[in-house]
């Protein structure tokens, strides 16, 4: 098994953690990026107790300490009134009931980590302008071709290429995801323009008839990241990052309290996006002979849970502890997709139904409730403990 050969394609979130755990357990790792340089766009995550796990697993935990921000406070707040509808948490009581922080970080921060990390192990771990296109396996062996001509053989391949995976159409057929009919808004200001507007808790999802809107601080408060959530019937453009305008957003969100207009309206020229929220039904089965998925190639989500990152990062640490505990590839791999999959399908289902629990007509509903995050209990899963 140590001289096993991982071919990961897609050097995202997902992509690098699996290369972490992979390095971990001892093995061999190429990964291949399409982009021509690695990067990761401007917004926040959600680092919730389970996903900080994974990164602890993988040797993330003092980067995640030093650079996450932790609400010590959040709630669900009522779109007009600004009423506080439920709150998530109180205090930062998270360590001591999952045994992990909740950490809010800038998404460009913790890839640049995961990064550095796969590459003090082997500077040459990723290789970037390498856009897979296709594979074959024979013989225990899989070689990946890419657009620019290049091949590469391998005893494995894992597909981390994200929602319009070409490793899982090679796999299982080409068919799009679903355009989930919602469109999402996202911005980053400058913290000091709107400390005014970040109350009553630092951290809260204001909830509106068919939108939501959520905002919090990264980069040690120096930063707000808000993301916009809105029901829509008809989308046409394509891409992550299509710039859009205040006014355009305020078109969709001009109801809602002063402050998360105040928010919205501080967001600088050229620092607005949207982008169409896509996912895909689960799938009956993750891997054919030596190559599988991993993060959102095998489960794009609806990002109501605020679990897509999450789960690629679970996936990632599990996929290294089944090479560490199995003594052969196979079983390696049919450990990690039967560690993985329900707890995956649980969650996009729910994902889906969150939206629809969110967005109903009359917010007032939420009161007294909970995040759906705490509702499923999904923070409880320790990928360092769970079965293997
Ligand atoms: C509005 C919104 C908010 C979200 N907020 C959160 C949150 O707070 N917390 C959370 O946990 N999750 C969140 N998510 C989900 C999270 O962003 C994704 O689930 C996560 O980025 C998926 O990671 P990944 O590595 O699987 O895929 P990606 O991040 O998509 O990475 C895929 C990589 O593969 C590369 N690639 C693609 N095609 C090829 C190819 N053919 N060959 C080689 N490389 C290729 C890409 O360039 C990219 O680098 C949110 C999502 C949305 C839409």
């Amino acid at each position: 098994m140590k001289d096993t050969h991982i071919l990961v394609i897609g050097a995202g979130i997902g992509g690098l953690t699996a290369t972490l755990a992979l390095q971990k357990a001892g093995l061999k790792v190429s990964v291949y990026e399409a982009a021509p340089q690695l990067g990761e766009v401007g917004a926040g995550l959600t680092i919730s107790p389970n996903a900080t796990h994974a990164l602890e697993y993988v040797g993330l935990g003092p980067f995640m300490a030093a650079k996450g921000d932790k609400p010590e406070a959040g709630a669900g707040l009522h779109y007009k009134t600004g009423e506080v509808l439920y709150h998530t948490q109180r205090d930062s009581s998270f360590k001591q009931k999952y045994g992990a922080e909740y950490y809010q970080i800038h998404r460009a921060d913790l890839h640049d980590a995961l990064a550095a990390k796969a590459r003090e192990r082997d500077p040459g771990v990723i290789r970037v302008g390498h856009a897979f296109v296709g594979l074959d396996q024979s013989g225990g062996k899989v070689t990946a071709r890419f657009a620019n001509g290049a091949a590469a053989t391998g005893d494995v391949l894992i597909g981390c290429d994200g929602v319009r995976s070409v490793v899982r159409a090679a796999l299982f057929g080409a068919e799009a995801p679903k355009f989930t009919g919602q469109v999402s808004f996202r911005g980053m200001v400058e913290a000091a323009r709107v400390l005014e507007h970040m109350v009553p808790t630092p951290s809260a999802t204001t909830i509106g008839p068919g939108r939501i809107f959520t905002r919090y601080f990264v980069r040690h408060r120096a930063f707000v990241n808000f993301v916009g959530i809105a029901r829509t019937d008809r989308w046409t453009e394509e891409g992550w990052s299509i710039p859009a305008t205040v006014d355009e957003m305020l078109s969709v969100y001009g109801d809602f309290h002063a402050h998360a207009q105040a928010i919205i309206k501080a967001a600088p020229p050229g620092k607005l996006f949207k982008w169409a929220l896509f996912d895909r039904d689960p799938l009956a089965e993750w891997t054919v002979d030596r190559v599988t998925l991993l993060g959102d190639a095998a489960h794009p989500m609806l990002p109501f849970l605020g679990m897509g990152a999450a789960m690629g990062l679970e996936d990632g640490a599990m996929l290294g502890r089944a090479f560490e505990v199995a003594s052969t590839i196979d079983e390696a791999l049919k450990r990690y997709e039967a560690a993985r999959k329900e707890r995956t399908k649980m969650v996009l289902l729910n994902s889906r139904k969150q939206g629809l629990i969110y967005q109903s007509e009359d917010p007032t509903s939420m009161r007294g409730s909970t995040s759906g995050e705490l509702r499923l209990g999904l923070f409880d899963y320790n990928v360092k403990t769970s079965a293997i």
